[in-house]
């Protein structure tokens, strides 16, 4: 059975990076009938943040890619919190001892400091491996009395992984294929240290085996750790689930990763939900199924042209094999692109209802009702412009007042001499319209404009600045049909004293 998990640790809020990571484990579990573990990896204290853990379900959950299994949702491989499985990893530690794959060490961090800047000297690089772990202090060195005396006199030890030297590593990665790596060139990783704490390598592997993991799907930062990750499965004569590593999320421009800082220079979200200072894709107004989306084609391709997919259609497309080995580059604007698709693809009645919710903010105490009806009226003539519900009032605010002054610019085009004369001539002509729908009063006022051989332009734009404030908007009789004929003379009168 297909069995994922996402494994963040809770050392801050989840970055944009790891809702990607969260949501193709999501999909290929779901594609193949799988399970979705959530694992919270918080076995470095001193690197723990309070509230983390909650931003994290909070988000996937916000998203729409909630997991199967996981803190507060336990199944049949709890806790899932490894702080919670303290107890479990020093047995695991010590099977390796036993079968002579790990050893103690005792080196302080002085001593390890000193041969650091020894070797720095002497231009190398000090490397805790085969070629000098005998020269060093652990129970490879050591009588095997002295490490007795050494663990029952209470002194701080580690235990390391014993690389293998002089062997071909022959790793494999499914989006990367066949990975060789020499031994020789790997150091011996802390598995375990005396404070009972294991470190990362060795409580993920425990756990993905305990847990039943059958694809590990992590980012490619996590690369450099899958040769160990292979042997410590070797060691433990366990089989290895199957890994695959997705390409870095890169800068807008530029080289290198995409970061916090790239948000905030840019001015856009990097995480799903606001985190302090820095504002969430949520909290600027994006909708989760449009994040989702465009994450999704972040590093993955369909094979076709196709570029919006629900989450079942992601679900039905997705593959492994479809996921590129090249960095994928961050572009805000094609985020924002998707955003603006969702928006016009959803309903009206769905969109007023959002818009409803903030439009007292804008609202004076003594502005009068608008109905629900008139939302939607307004909501239908503005949207296509809009990319986000918070749009709405910037693309539409002369629906609900009139405005407040003029583009000047466009006045100093548009205002003409004769311009105050021949807006009291439309006001007549609104008068007479009985039926003020948006075509009779475009029948209406273009009809005089012909027989009196004006010029559309003349009228149009001067109404519309009158109207609207600005030389924008939709058609401006369907602005006035909704405003009502009152409203409308009602400007035009005070253009006018
Ligand atoms: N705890 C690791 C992280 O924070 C998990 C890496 C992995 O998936 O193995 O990303």
């Amino acid at each position: 059975k297909v069995r994922v998990r996402f494994a963040p640790s809770p050392t801050g809020p989840l970055h944009i990076g790891g809702v990607r990571t969260a949501l193709f484990n999501y999909l290929f579990a779901k594609k193949h009938n799988g399970d979705f573990v959530l694992r919270i990896e918080d076995t470095d204290q001193n690197r723990y943040v309070e509230g983390a853990e909650d931003y994290i379900i909070e988000a996937l959950n916000w998203c729409g890619i909630p997991f199967d299994e996981g803190p507060g949702k336990e199944g049949s491989y709890g806790p899932y919190r490894q702080s919670e499985r303290k107890h479990l990893y020093k047995e695991y530690a010590m099977e390796l001892v036993e079968k002579g794959k790990a050893y103690y060490a005792f080196d302080t961090p002085e001593q390890l400091d000193f041969h650091r800047k020894d070797h720095e000297a002497k231009g190398k690089t000090f490397i805790y491996n085969w070629h000098n772990r005998l020269k060093l202090s652990n129970s490879l060195s050591l009588t095997q009395e002295d490490v007795e005396k050494k663990l029952q006199s209470g002194a701080d030890y580690v235990i390391r992984f014993k690389s293998p030297q002089d062997e071909e590593l022959k790793l494999n990665d499914m989006i990367r294929g066949e990975i060789k790596i020499d031994t020789n060139v790997l150091d011996d990783k802390i598995l375990f240290k005396s404070d009972g704490m294991p470190t990362y390598h060795l409580a993920n592997i425990v756990d993905d085996h305990l847990m039943k993991i059958s694809h590990v799907i992590r980012g490619e930062e996590w690369l450099p750790s899958l040769a160990l990750h292979q042997m410590l499965y070797d060691a433990f004569e366990w089989q290895a689930p199957q890994f695959a590593h997705l390409p870095l999320i890169m800068k807008p421009v530029g080289k290198g990763k995409l970061s916090k800082r790239d948000g905030e220079k840019g001015g856009f979200p990097v995480f799903p939900l606001s985190w302090k200072e820095s504002e969430g894709y949520r909290e600027a107004g994006y909708f989760p199924e449009a994040v989702v989306n465009f994450l999704a084609l972040l590093g993955w391709n369909p094979g076709t042209e196709q570029e919006l997919f629900s989450l079942n259609e992601l679900v039905d497309s997705f593959g492994l094999e479809r996921v590129n080995k090249s960095g994928a580059r961050f572009d805000p604007e094609k985020t924002k692109w998707y955003n603006h698709q969702y928006l016009q693809a959803k309903d009206n009645s769905e969109l007023t209802a959002l818009f409803a919710k903030g439009l007292s903010n804008h609202l004076s105490e003594d502005s009068p009702d608008f109905n629900l009806d008139y939302l939607e009226t307004v909501v239908s003539l503005i949207k296509e412009r809009a990319d986000f519900v918070k749009d709405f009032w910037d693309l539409g605010h002369y629906f609900f007042q009139a405005p407040s002054s003029y583009n000047e610019k466009a006045v100093k085009k548009q205002w003409k001499e004769d311009t105050p004369k021949l807006m009291e001539e439309v006001i007549k002509i609104l008068s007479d319209v009985q039926k003020f729908d948006s075509v009779t009063i475009e029948t209406a006022v273009k009809g005089w404009i012909t027989s009196n051989v004006l010029g559309f332009g003349k009228i149009m734009g001067p109404l519309r600045l009158i109207i609207v404030g600005d030389m924008k908007g939709p058609h401006l009789f369907d602005i006035l049909e909704l405003l009502g004929k009152e409203e409308a003379i009602g400007r035009i009168q005070y253009a006018l004293a």
